[in-house]
Order: C-alpha cells, then structure tokens, then sequence
C-alpha cells in the first residue's frame, strides 16, 4: 500500500465543480441533516478548516435511496467511515460521474447491476461514523468512479459539489 499524503485542501480551496443536477432526487424528501457537525459539502468543519467530502441529507433510519440517474452499480462496500455504501456511475456529455450512498442499512443491489433513475438502490441507516442520533444520508459525488478513503487518491481532488441538491434555506441551514 502506497502512502497518502493528503494535503489539507481547506489550506488552499479549489473551487470544485457542481454535481450535476439529478434526474431524480436521491431521496423523497431532501432536507439538511442537523448535525453538530456542519454537514454540507466543503470546507465546513472545525471553523472552516476540516473538509467534508459529502452531503448529508436528513433521513430516519431505512429510508429508500433512489438512484440519481440510469446508472451502473460500480460497488457494494463498507468503509469505516463512510459504513454501508453503495457507489454507481453514469455519463454526462462525455464525464464519468461517480455518486456514492452512504451509512446505508441495506443495500438492495449489487456490483455491475444496471440501474434506472427512481430505482431504489438501498435503505439508509446509521452505519461508519454517524451520531446515532442524527441518521442521515452522506452522498458523495466524483468525477470518476467513486472511490472510498482507503483508496491511494485523495478525494478532494476529485470531488464535486452536490451543495445544490438542498437548496439554501431549508431546514438546517
Ligand atoms: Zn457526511
């Protein structure tokens, strides 16, 4: 295993490029987790200086995660952090996007499985690293094939901005 140095990317921001607007959203309601943690997407942790990968969007425990678009199931894995999660990607105008679900409690499909936009491809839960008393889903966008933490790339790098998918104002912010 190579090492990952991971420099701090709230040292020096990039502007990350904007997911992609979904064909349908991820979940049937879409409401900003409250967490004591800042749970958008970004430079929004520790006083700005911690990134957070994700979104986290309210969910009790065994809410159904639609996929965002027709897709394939890229994998069904589990991360310490990121827990139960399942990843899938599709095309938009020649970009691989990449969308993990994450802290699920069921995954209800599995590797290399075609997918339509509005299928239901698991159930949330509050597994990896969540307060148990703030369940939600933490989705993740890449501009490639998701990949985990563990991996030897650093996520910040190719992340995107799923911000968009709760609008400001929404309960939470
Ligand atoms: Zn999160």
């Amino acid at each position: 295993m190579p090492n990952l140095v991971v420099e701090n990317p709230c040292d020096n921001p990039p502007v990350w490029p904007a997911a992609p607007v979904p064909v349908k959203n991820p979940l049937a309601a879409m409401e900003l987790a409250t967490g004591k943690k800042k749970d958008r997407f970004g430079c929004t942790r520790n006083s700005g200086t911690k990134f957070h990968a994700g979104l986290d969007i309210k969910a009790v425990k065994g809410t159904e995660c639609f996929a965002v678009a027709d897709a394939k199931v890229e994998e069904v894995g589990f991360g310490t952090d990121v827990g139960k999660y399942v990843s899938i990607s599709y095309n938009v105008d020649g970009q691989t996007i990449g969308v993990a679900y994450c802290h699920l409690n069921e995954a209800l499909v599995k590797k290399g499985d075609p997918v339509v936009a509005g299928q239901v491809i698991g159930k949330t839960g509050i597994t990896g690293n969540p307060d148990p008393n703030e369940p939600h889903l933490h989705i993740e966008y890449q501009t490639q094939i998701w990949v985990a933490y563990a991996s030897a790339v650093d996520r910040s790098k190719v992340a995107m901005n799923p911000n968009a998918l709760v609008p400001v104002g929404v309960a939470g912010v």
